[in-house]
């Protein structure tokens, strides 16, 4: 068994060894049940110190391998991902609260980051460039040394492995720092599944940890590029860090996405798209639907399909039922989602489904006629809410689309064309025509503007690049030239 706890139970993977951590030790908790499934070690700041110098030793080692051999690591990294899918699966449905659908999807993306990444070890590393002078001269793309990766709880494996698989590959350490919540499936997967696959000690250090880390890591000189995934309000503070300590950030923060249903849609399909986009993993996704947009002439047809869907939608434990809906990760999310949801309710929007709760199970929530002023309109939700918005004229749907973020945009139509010409005025790092907003492959650019982040981007092997390297300028002449004096 490759995660066998007799290694990294009560453990952080520092320096090519598990071992204890000086932040002590936390639980494992199950969201569905409350049990404790185990313990991780809790890094602090003086473990992130250790684990930059350890990594940046270990890297220069490793960048200066033959491009075959890191390339063989990747490729076994996903070959042990596809060989252990099921216990990588049970953990996240286990700690994450995943339904199996979810969590098998997660771990063949993960699969899919490990065979991407191995590709880049071996692509042509610069360009050569021309010169005024008789020289040769390059851009030549170099390792940026250690990455940080900061990762949230809520799809753990694939946003710490889209980064982490990429970084490495390219010739950097890394020091991974999944959510406390959600340890086991966001980092020990995949530090355990680098050890077997033949990663060399110390390029590699895994530390859970909190904002305290987080910040620890920003901040150490060693530790060059950051690349954060999670709330924009967290993606703010780390991103004005980073700018006081010189350093790139990538930021793939939150997102209110919405979902456009234009009057010549197909109704049945467009409730299932819609109650996949705002169900799915309990709504706790970046890309989830957040807001649906839908056309007077189909939207009361709309509405009813749609909350006698979520109505029948079942909510339970993934692990010994079968389920569409799991457990939200803890009682702040689910007091989050039932604010809004009453918040909302206040404002005037009509609860046509769902709105209660049990435990951390939340029911699939169908708010409809919600104010475009409303909190369930404007704020990223993150729970398994659907707010329906009705409107009257194609032309006033790219304004009501439009928000501070931008990360996903689903728009359904019969007319594709009218689809994309409608996506060009909403601006969003990710669109869909005829598909709801949640996807992911590993070899297509992910990433949002406005507050979802950056700009910057992960997937596919040029944003992979760009990401994790810089270009270093690089002449070489025959002979030293003459200068005016
Ligand atoms: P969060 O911002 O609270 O935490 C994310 C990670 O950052 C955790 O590892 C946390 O420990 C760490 N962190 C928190 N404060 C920090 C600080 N000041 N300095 C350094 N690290 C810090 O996010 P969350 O609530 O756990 O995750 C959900 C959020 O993530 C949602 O807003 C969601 O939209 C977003 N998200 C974005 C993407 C994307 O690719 N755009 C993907 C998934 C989730």
């Amino acid at each position: 068994m490759i995660l066998d706890s007799a290694s990294w139970q009560g453990n952080v993977f520092l320096g090519g060894k598990w071992s204890p951590s000086s932040g002590g030790v936390i639980d494992v908790v199950e969201p569905a049940t409350g049990n404790v499934l185990g313990h991780v070690g809790l890094a602090d700041p003086a473990d992130v110190a250790q684990a930059a110098e350890s990594a940046a030793e270990a890297q220069r080692g490793w960048a200066a391998l033959p491009h075959p051999q890191r390339a063989a690591v990747l490729r076994r990294a996903g070959q042990l991902f596809a060989e252990h899918a099921d216990e990588v699966s049970w953990w996240n449905i286990r700690e994450v609260g995943a339904i199996p659908p979810m969590a098998g999807f997660a771990v063949h993306v993960a699969e899919q980051e490990c065979y991407e990444a191995a590709g880049l070890p071996s692509r042509p590393y610069g360009e050569l460039l021309p010169s005024e002078e008789p020289r040769l001269s390059m851009a030549r793309r170099v390792p940026v040394g250690v990455v940080g990766v900061i990762s949230p709880f809520n799809v753990p494996l694939i946003l710490s492995i889209r980064s982490v698989a990429p970084a490495l590959a390219l010739g950097n350490a890394v020091i991974l720092k999944p959510d406390p919540r959600t340890a086991v499936t966001g980092g020990v997967s995949i530090a355990r599944i680098f050890e077997e696959a033949g990663l060399p000690p110390g390029v590699l250090q895994m530390l859970p940890g909190g904002a305290d880390a987080g910040e620890a890591m920003v901040t150490h000189p060693l530790v060059r590029v950051i690349s954060f995934t999670g709330s924009t309000p967290a993606g703010r503070k780390v991103g004005a860090l980073a700018g006081q300590h010189l350093k790139r950030a990538h930021l793939e923060l939150g997102g209110n996405n919405a979902l456009i249903v234009l009057e010549d849609a197909d109704v049945d399909q467009a409730v299932t798209l819609a109650a996949f986009g705002s169900f799915f993993h309990q709504g706790q996704i970046c890309m989830t639907t957040g807001r649906h947009l839908v056309h007077e002439r189909v939207y009361d047809d709309f509405v009813e399909r749609l909350a006698a869907k979520a109505a029948g939608l079942p909510v339970g434990d993934p692990a010994t039922s079968e389920v569409a809906l799991g457990p939200m990760i803890d009682a702040g999310q689910r007091d989050h989602t039932h604010d809004i949801v009453t918040s909302t309710a206040a404002a005037g929007a009509v609860v046509a489904a769902g709105g209660s709760f049990e435990d951390l199970f939340y029911r699939a929530t169908v708010l409809t006629g919600v104010p475009v002023e409303s909190r369930a309109f404007t704020e990223e939700i993150f729970g398994p809410v659907a707010p329906v918005t009705r409107f009257r004229s194609a032309d006033d749907i790219a304004a009501l689309a439009r928000n501070e973020y931008g990360l996903s945009l689903g728009i359904v139509t019969k007319d594709v064309m009218r689809g994309l010409a409608l996506a060009d005025k909403i601006p969003t790092g990710i669109v869909h025509i005829n598909d709801q907003t949640i996807s992911d492959e590993a070899n297509s650019p992910f990433g949002g503007v406005g507050a979802s982040g950056t700009g910057s981007r992960f997937g596919g092997a040029a944003a992979n690049v760009d990401a994790f390297t810089e270009t270093r300028w690089v002449t070489m002449r025959a002979e030293p030239p003459g200068y005016p004096f």
